[in-house]
């Protein structure tokens, strides 16, 4: 008989901080909360703003990464990417980009000429996936994915709908390929609906309330922007929306490896460190233009 996963902690945002001009976030992990997440390296929260209307594009300029993904997902707002791989696109509300930076890439990242034209409300998530060791210098590569492909269950009694991301629900395969197990689900949910979402014991798993108020396991309650962390044990989670709610369950097999990090380099020795900025000094991430 499964168990229900134990609740760690109810976690508000932490005081946010601005990434470049168009990104203003609440650091949940590392930074934030020295809470175990591995695989999940960071998240960055874009809790729900307002921007003005610009002809400007605010964002953040080429910048590097090596050792890990990006995987950012769009709740408000529109923003548009480009890499030194030759990749580019826009990501819309409902849409997830995965990006593998692997072995090393240059990218910048801008809100979208017409969103920063009308302006209006901004909220993402941007999260770090580790790589393991053997993973790390592969190939760049490169998931756009838009809602429409977005693999989804419709739960009973049109109480919602779990839109997969990556993993396994209810026997629907979620489209991201990812290269450790990893279960990634946006739940949004009509005011009363509920589910249960299960994944092992041993995994690091989290709920972010994205907008809406839930209740988990039958006791706590959790509002919007705040961060349920679990303990590794138990197995299952029972979630009841109090209102209209969309949250991001984020669950993981732990890496369990050494970690190195240096700005936007995440390797797992110091050595691996220094030959990351020694390759971006050299123009070993290719060429991106500002
Ligand atoms: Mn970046």
């Amino acid at each position: 008989m499964p168990t229900l996963k134990k609740i760690a902690a109810i976690l508000n945002p932490p005081a946010p901080h601005m990434v470049g001009d168009g990104f203003r976030v609440h650091n949940f992990f590392p930074s934030g909360y020295k809470i175990k997440m591995d695989p999940f390296y960071l998240l960055d929260y874009n809790a729900k703003i307002e921007f003005s209307p610009t002809n400007k594009l605010r964002g953040v300029g080429v910048h590097p990464h090596r050792g890990f993904e990006t995987v950012t997902i769009a709740y408000h707002g529109a923003v548009a990417h480009h890499d030194s791989a030759g990749n580019s696109g826009f990501i819309h509300p409902g849409d997830v980009q995965w990006m593998t930076a692997a072995s090393g890439i240059l990218h910048k990242e801008y809100h979208e000429e017409n969103y920063s034209k009308k302006g209006g409300p901004f909220q993402m998530v941007q999260l770090w996936v580790n790589l393991p060791s053997k993973y790390k210098m592969s190939t760049p590569k490169y998931q756009a994915l838009a809602n429409d492909n977005i693999s989804k269950y419709e739960l009973p009694d049109r109480n919602g709908v779990v839109e997969i991301i990556a993993g396994e629900y209810q026997g629907i395969k979620g489209i991201a390929s990812t290269f450790t197990p990893i279960e990634m689900y946006n739940l949004k949910l009509k005011a009363g609906a509920n589910l249960v979402l299960a994944s092992p014991a041993t995994y690091n798993t989290a709920l972010i309330v994205i907008e809406g108020s839930i209740r988990v396991n039958g006791t706590e309650q959790a509002a919007t922007n705040q961060l349920i962390h679990f303990a590794l044990e138990g197995s299952e989670i029972e979630i009841e929306a109090k209102e209209n709610a969309v949250v991001l369950f984020l669950s993981g097999e732990p890496i369990n490896e050494p970690i190195a990090q240096y700005g936007p380099f995440l390797m797992n020795k110091p050595e691996e460190l220094q030959q990351a900025i020694e390759d971006y000094n050299t123009g070993k991430f290719g060429y991106l233009e500002e």
